[in-house]
């Protein structure tokens, strides 16, 4: 039976199950959060042994497809979110007539697509990097020469730098585009980047918001590396125009749970919106034990229609990410990171994700260092990074 969900908006009190599309770490985090408020919470995830699977009393294991697993979601579940922006758009809309879901199908797709993504950004007036799209048919050799040096991105299904190619020169762009499969792409102008920040927030179904400070981001080989909060070059006029540029962002699109804006800072001081990401955020991680409420504890309360209260940060943060790598030695062994150390260092909150099979690049868990100041905070990170063997990182801060 197909009902219009549109309407929702009643309080879904403790005792009801949760559902989440998709069992990674994020999945994974947001199920711990709606437990230990006395929520059920299902997740859908083909994968048996998946980071949220272990942790949720319900395992659908299935392909985001599956039309008996989704029936089953509906049936169980009084309302579903998702925490991977790559579920087929038939599933969702199938979800959407069935249940009340957040974030709604037209969002979540259009975050799928750098090329829709960057039209939202220049409908609203959120400055944006330099670009061109490149679909069939588009001669490469036709592109403005003033892109040059670029970054070549499938408009689809990248995550962490993956499905990108840098492109120093026009002559190049042929060969680049031919190696990423001809797929649809967006060619970004090589930004000359001070740093990067993200913005985390939360939009209810009755269009309220709340937001955290801006965090900076530091990554490293295009993954992210660390995340400062507060961030030592956030100014706070830069920290105002993110986080009302984040807002128009998530009004634009009429938002419902919790989105990610992530930011370039350009060297001449402009700010640039980067992406969307249309769920929590790693970069938001810290706020698990930084501030009186989460990222993840955001989600559920959009999702059962609770009251979002506006999250203060008592504790000064500085979040690592635990990548694979850490796993192997420099005769690449594998060897487990010396956790009792980690653990008997003050202010160091560990997370792991029950991941099984460490691979270089693979997120396999992180810290987040807490303490009085923003300083004392990267003191402890630093001692961290010194322990697992992790390069330092005060000379790639600006
Ligand atoms: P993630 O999943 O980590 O968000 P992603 O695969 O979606 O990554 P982007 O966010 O587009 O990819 O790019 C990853 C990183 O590469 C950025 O955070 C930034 O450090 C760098 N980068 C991306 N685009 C540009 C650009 N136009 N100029 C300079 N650096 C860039
Ligand atoms: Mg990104």
């Amino acid at each position: 039976m197909s009902r219009d969900t549109s309407r929702d908006g009643g309080f879904i009190a403790p005792g009801a199950t949760l559902g989440v599309l998709g069992g990674g770490q994020l999945g994974r985090m947001f199920a711990q959060a709606a437990q230990s408020a006395g929520y059920g919470v299902a997740v859908l995830e083909a994968d048996e042994a998946a980071p949220a699977a272990q942790v949720t009393g319900i395992h659908l294991a299935a392909r985001y497809d599956d039309a008996q697993a989704l029936e089953q979601l509906a049936r169980d579940c009084a309302a579903v979110t998702v925490e991977f922006e790559n579920i087929p758009a038939a599933s969702m809309q199938w979800l959407a007539a069935h249940v009340p879901l957040a974030p709604a199908p037209t969002a979540l797709a259009l975050c799928q697509d750098r090329v829709q993504e960057k039209a939202l950004f220049q409908r609203l007036g959120v400055p944006c990097a330099p670009h061109a799209v490149l679909t069939a048919g588009r001669d490469p050799k036709a592109i403005d020469a003033d892109l040059f040096p670029a970054i070549l991105k499938t408009a689809r299904l990248g995550y962490d730098g993956k499905g990108q190619r840098t492109v120093a020169h026009a002559a190049d762009l042929p060969a680049a585009w031919a190696a990423l499969g001809g797929v649809d792409c967006v060619l970004e102008k090589k930004l000359d980047l001070a740093f990067e920040l993200s913005v985390v927030m939360a939009r209810g179904r009755d269009g309220s918001t709340v937001q955290f400070a801006p965090q900076q981001n530091l990554h490293r080989d295009g993954i992210l590396f660390a995340s400062f909060a507060p961030g030592p070059a956030i100014t706070p006029e830069l920290a105002e125009a993110a986080q009302i540029a984040a807002s128009t962002v998530a009004h634009g699109l009429d938002y419902v749970g919790v989105l990610c804006v992530e930011f370039f800072v350009l060297r001449d001081g402009r700010l640039l919106a980067n992406e969307i990401a249309p769920r929590p955020h790693n970069s938001g991680h810290h706020t698990i034990d930084s501030s009186t409420v989460s990222q993840f504890e955001l989600q559920w309360r959009t999702l059962v229609n609770a009251p979002l209260p506006v999250p203060r940060q008592h504790s000064a943060s500085v979040m690592l990410n635990l990548l694979g790598d850490l796993w192997f030695d420099a005769q690449g062994r594998q060897r487990e990171p010396d956790w009792a150390a980690v653990l008997a260092q003050p202010g160091a909150h560990l997370h792991l994700y029950g991941k099984h099979a460490p691979r270089q690049g693979r997120k396999m868990g992180h810290l987040t260092c807490t303490a009085a100041t923003a300083a004392e905070a990267r003191q402890v990170a630093l001692q961290l990074c010194s322990l697992l063997g992790l390069e330092p990182f005060h000379a790639e801060l600006p």
